[in-house]
Parts: C-alpha cells; structure tokens; sequence
C-alpha cells in the first residue's frame, strides 16, 4: 500500500525521524489556517503548498510551490488543489489534487548552505537483507543518478539478527561528508530511520531529499512510503491511511468481492484459480505471441456468481477482445465451473460482447468440454494449454 507523502511523515514522527512540519488541507481556507497554525508553532513565515498524490516529481510539474505570505497561501492552495497535476510518474492525463500539506519553509538562510541527501531503506531481495541507499546526490531524480554517476550511490546492508548497528549509522553520514552537530544529527536520523521501516512492516522508505538545514538540523523534507499489504492486519492504524481515490476502482472493487485482481496493458482478460496457475497462463498467452489485460485470481469457489462477478470485473476494462478461462478443477470439479461459465453467460446476455475460450482440465474435465461445446454460446473450450493459447491468438 502506497502512503502520502504527509501519511509517510506521521509514521516517521511517531519514530522520531525529523520532518518538515506541516498541516494537511482540503480546501484553500483551511490551507490558511493550517499555514497560521505552523506558523504559531515553528515561527516560519514562509510556507511550502505540496499536493498530495501517489506520485514523485511533483516540484517539476508544478506541485510543489513556496507561498511568502498567506495570500500566496490561499491562491497556491486554490490553483493546486483540484488540479490535473502531471509528472513523470503520473499517467499521461495526470492526477487529480485533492489534499495539499501546508509545510514549514526549511530552506532558510543562516549559518552554512542547506544541503540536500537521498536516503532510502528498502530490501535487497538478492541478498534477502534489508538495505540503506544513500547519496549525497539528494533532490535529484536517483533514477538519473543511478544511471550517470553510479559511484555516487552507497548501500549498507543490515544483518537481520543484529539490525542496525551504531557504527553503520556512523558510516553513512560520515560517507555523506557530514562533520560535528549535523553527523550527530544524520546517525540519530538513520537509526530513526531504520526503526520506522522495521517498525512499521514497510517495503520501502525514500526520503529524498533528506535536508541538511543551515543549522545543521537534519530532517525528511519529502516521504515515500510503501507498507507491505501482508502485514497490514498488524497495523489497523495505518490501514485507515489507505485512500482509495489513489488506487484502481477495478482493483478496489474485486478486493471487496474477495478476488485479487490486478490490472495489466495488454488485451487477453484472463480467469484462473489460484496464483501459480495464474502467472503460468500470463507466461503462455505472451509466448503465443498475445499480451495479457489482467491477472485475475478467482480461488478455489468457481461458482456461477463468482465467475459472473469476474466476468463483470474483466469485460470493465475496455482493451479486452478475448477471454481466456484457464481452471483447474482439482477440488472443484470441472463440470460445475462450466455449468457456472455457462449461467453466468447466458445471465449477462449482452453484457459479453468478446469471445470466451475455456480451458478446463482435471476431475470431470471431459464432461465439462461438452457441457460448453453443447451450450451454443460464443464460447471455444480446450483442454490443452497451449490449445487454448492458440485459440485465443486467433480469436483476437
Ligand atoms: P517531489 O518533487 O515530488 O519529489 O517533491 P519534494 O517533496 O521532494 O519537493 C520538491 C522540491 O521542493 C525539493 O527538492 C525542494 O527543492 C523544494 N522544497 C521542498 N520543501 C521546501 C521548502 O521548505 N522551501 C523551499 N524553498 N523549497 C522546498
Ligand atoms: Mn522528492
């Protein structure tokens, strides 16, 4: 599960990371209170407007802006909110605004330059350790630093039974080239760091950038978070962070019905019991030469309504021009997912205006091959894999 960026800096204060303060608005007057409020708080005069979507590279494409006075405030706030705010990590036609958080300005003048860093806890899935990523190269695009100066990126692996230790934290800020009360602060913020991503089951912290102010605070001045959705059950608090405006209504809406959908480019819609057999029909409809619209996991209960629901859920995607129904009837017996394909269909009437290929194999299989081919719908069945495979392929 994805977070806001002010959602990920809660979590992080919770673990006594250093943030940017700020307030999150839903309207342009309550981005004025809530720029009143830091302001009481902190003692900035100036604030930063950061829309709020599930997207990076916001400050590029105008999402990110620094108000001087609250005018600017409430117009910045006015113009953000709302907006259709495109990035290089948004789709094409952008993201709809509907939060922004009101920060405190951290880039002030003082003693030395402010300085930004990236910083990231993630797991290195080959070495099954988690990981710290750092680089004095912070505010940038790490993608584009990854690519023209590799040697400018640091990894620390961390041993899963001993967890971060001192000397680690140490090592990163002095490879950051951080000396005195600011190497103090960056060792503070990168055991913070660590306890916040254990603590909280996550997969992924980005802090980028990680600021070092004029003086010498260290802080989380942005926040990408993801939270492993398989530890969420731990964390009731941080489910109520989920917001669904984020996330695809198709998804959404096949969560709530108990199937686990997710949405993919291609045109082939596909309908499989479990997950294994899923990727596996994924793999043969490319090798075909087809792309797959979807992977749809409909479990172990291929019933009449089941099968409806997942029909529904697939014909919603308008790129689908095939369906393939690849079922394995181990403890479902064959011959009811095809009377369940079969009702489902004729119940739709209209509603399926693409052609279906069924690939049944297991217990009954054969019955359930004639149950279709006597139904006299616009269904295909196979019993081989790589039949049906083909027969998709021409059918598109
Ligand atoms: P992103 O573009 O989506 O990664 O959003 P960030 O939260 O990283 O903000 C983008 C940029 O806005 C940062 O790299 C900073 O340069 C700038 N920025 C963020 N906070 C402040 C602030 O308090 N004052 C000023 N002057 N600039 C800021
Ligand atoms: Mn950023």
């Amino acid at each position: 599960m994805n977070l806001h960026e002010y959602q990920g800096k809660e979590i992080l204060a919770q673990f006594g990371v250093g943030i940017q303060r700020g307030i999150v608005a839903e309207t342009p007057q309550a981005a004025v209170e809530a720029a009143e409020k830091l302001t009481e708080e902190t003692g900035t005069g100036w604030h930063v407007i950061k829309a709020q979507v599930h997207a990076g590279g916001r400050g590029k494409g105008g999402g990110v802006k620094l108000a001087k006075s609250l005018e600017e405030v409430q117009s910045i706030s006015d113009t953000i909110l709302g907006m259709q705010l495109v990035t290089p990590q948004t789709p094409p036609e952008g993201k709809t605004v509907h939060q922004v958080l009101i920060a405190e300005d951290v880039y002030y003048p003082g003693a030395s330059e402010p300085s930004e860093f990236y910083v990231s806890v993630l797991l290195n899935r080959a070495t099954g350790k988690n990981m710290i990523m750092y680089s004095t190269e912070g505010g940038m695009d790490i993608e584009t630093v990854a690519e023209e100066t590799p040697h400018l990126i640091f990894t620390e692996e961390i041993d899963p039974g001993l967890g971060l230790l001192p000397f680690q934290a140490r090592k990163v800020a002095f490879n950051l080239g951080l000396s005195g009360q600011a190497f103090k602060q960056m060792t503070k913020f990168i055991t913070a760091l660590y306890k916040a991503y254990v603590g909280s089951d996550a997969s992924l912290f980005e802090i980028n950038p990680v600021l070092k102010t004029s003086d010498d605070k260290i802080i989380a001045v942005d926040a990408k978070v993801v939270l492993d959705d398989n530890a969420l059950y731990r964390h009731p608090d941080y489910e109520a962070m989920r917001d669904l405006r984020e996330e695809n209504p198709v998804e959404v809406e096949a969560k709530a019905v108990g199937l686990s959908y997710v949405d993919l480019d291609g045109n082939v819609g596909c309908m499989v019991n479990g997950a294994g057999l899923a990727m596996a029909t994924m793999d043969l409809i490319k090798q075909a030469g087809g792309d797959p619209a979807n992977f749809l996991d409909v479990g172990g209960t291929a019933d009449a309504a089941r099968v409806e629901t997942a029909f529904r859920l697939i014909l919603q995607d308008p790129k689908v021009k095939a369906i393939l129904v690849n079922i394995f009837g181990g403890i479902v017996r064959c011959d009811r997912v095809a009377q369940g394909i079969v009702d489902a269909y004729k119940n739709m009437g209209d509603a399926i205006n693409v052609p279906i290929i069924v690939r049944l194999q297991g217990t009954n299989a054969e019955q359930a091959k004639e149950l279709i081919d006597a139904s006299g719908l616009n269904v295909q069945s196979a019993i081989e894999f790589k039949e049906a495979a083909d027969k998709v392929q021409a059918a598109l």
